[in-house]
């Protein structure tokens, strides 16, 4: 009885039930307002819907078959790679769904101490800590670690939720110019009056595919007694002989105390992030940081894929190289084509375009032509600094890349960005 009442008065007459009321219909007149405003900016942001598994290849709905993804951060190709897949099944199945819990109270298994253990042992750090991501970790560290008598100095591209977590925290923020190591210098001679200092940073940039200059951050930070935490989001996997990250390739990875990084890029794709560093500070996060305290854990079938992404990454270091070559081969085809690639030696490899309209009509144009790539303008990236991003994936082939390539030149030379 009940339940055949419940699921009609879900179903309905199938349409949806609007709040009534006065201030129901005043929220409804602000947020129409609201999104007028975004659709008039040109910066409404619609999402493709995409019917197949993530990929170089992809299906969209409604039709697009055998479409060449260019703009995912799948960087290895494990987010459909067969045994991270089966590691996930199989997680699913010993350990069920999830945990209906958070992790002090009923929510911690085997598995997730032992994708700690094994977070740890991969960034050769004392110990680490899960979160339902990275944008969970970013906002959960500051507040927990720094207190009024702290400093924290951050890039000013620092990614949006390195941003929100200092806002949470109590610190004195300092804010220095994109990777000016004189700025940074001057912060932190300022920032000597203060207990304890932190500097952070992306450690490869999103938006541009450029690297921090972590061996000029980590021999300031030891000039003016800092400690340095670096985002891993868009290295962690790939960077460095072993794919350890921009720690490992630019040789510091003694240096820097605290990375934050996540399991929904190059390691699997699923969800998730984590920190890792020092065991006390470990510790302490467990104690009181709160997206973590009161937040459920992560799935099983999640923990599975990162797990065994991190076996594949650790058994050999064929999969961490195995994009450079890739990557080496779109950048240096393009700008012998005559385009503006932003970075060095990175995936993500943005072409300067410079005006918005330019590249979102060049975005769309090359969707007709097969190739999936996403075009950025402001206030995503500056005003006159509008690009189209490009992210190349261990599982593109040679031919998938010169595809894209040629493609960029005819969609170039159509809109006049090439002669
Ligand atoms: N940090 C950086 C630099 C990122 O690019 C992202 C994701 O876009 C995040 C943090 C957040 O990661 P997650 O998707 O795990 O929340």
């Amino acid at each position: 009885m009940w339940r055949g009442a419940a699921v009609r008065a879900v179903r309905g007459t199938g349409s949806s039930r609007a709040a009534s009321g006065a201030a129901a219909a005043q929220l409804r007149r602000w947020l129409e307002g609201e999104l007028e405003g975004i659709r008039g900016a040109g910066t409404w942001k619609s999402e493709r819907i995409i019917a197949s598994r993530q990929g170089p290849h992809l299906r969209l709905a409604g039709g697009g078959a055998g479409i060449l993804n260019f703009c995912a951060n799948n960087y290895l190709g494990l987010s459909s790679h067969p045994q991270v897949i089966r590691a996930a099944v199989q997680a699913l199945e010993e350990f069920g769904a999830g945990l209906s819990s958070v992790r002090f109270i009923c929510g911690t298994q085997s598995i997730h101490k032992d994708l700690e253990e094994k977070i740890a042992r991969f960034h050769q750090r004392e110990d680490a800590i899960l979160y339902a991501s990275c944008f969970d970790a970013n906002a959960g560290i500051f507040e927990a670690l720094l207190t009024p008598e702290d400093a924290v100095l951050s890039d000013e591209l620092n990614h949006a939720s390195i941003i929100d977590g200092i806002r949470l925290c109590k610190a004195n923020k300092y804010r220095y110019k994109h990777m000016d190591m004189h700025d940074l210098e001057a912060k932190l001679q300022d920032a000597q009056k203060h207990r304890l200092r932190l500097v952070a940073t992306d450690g490869a940039f999103s938006m541009d595919g450029d690297i921090a200059p972590l061996r000029e951050i980590c021999q300031l930070a030891q000039k003016y007694d800092a400690l340095v935490f670096i985002d891993e989001c868009h290295a962690t996997g790939f960077l460095g002989p072993n794919g350890r990250g921009t720690d490992e390739l630019l040789g510091v990875m003694d240096k820097v105390t605290i990375i934050n990084s996540t399991l929904g890029k190059a390691l699997g794709g699923a969800a998730g992030g984590y920190t890792t560093g020092p065991k006390p500070l470990i510790d302490l996060l467990r104690q009181r940081s709160r997206p973590y305290l009161f937040s459920n854990s992560l799935p099983p079938a999640v923990v599975g894929c990162a797990s065994k992404a991190l076996d594949l990454l650790m058994e050999s270091n064929a999969i961490a190289q195995s994009m450079a070559a890739k990557t080496q081969r779109f950048r240096s085809k393009m700008t012998a084509a005559g385009f503006t690639i932003s970075g060095k030696d990175h995936p993500i490899c943005p072409v300067m375009l410079g005006d918005a309209r330019l590249a979102a009509v060049m975005a769309e144009d090359m969707l007709s032509r097969g190739i999936y790539v996403i075009g950025f303008s402001y206030p995503v990236v500056p005003k006159g600094k509008a690009r189209i991003r490009v992210q190349i994936s261990a599982v593109h082939s040679d031919e998938d890349i010169d595809r894209c390539v040629e493609a960029f030149i005819e969609v170039g030379q159509k809109h006049g960005a090439l002669p």
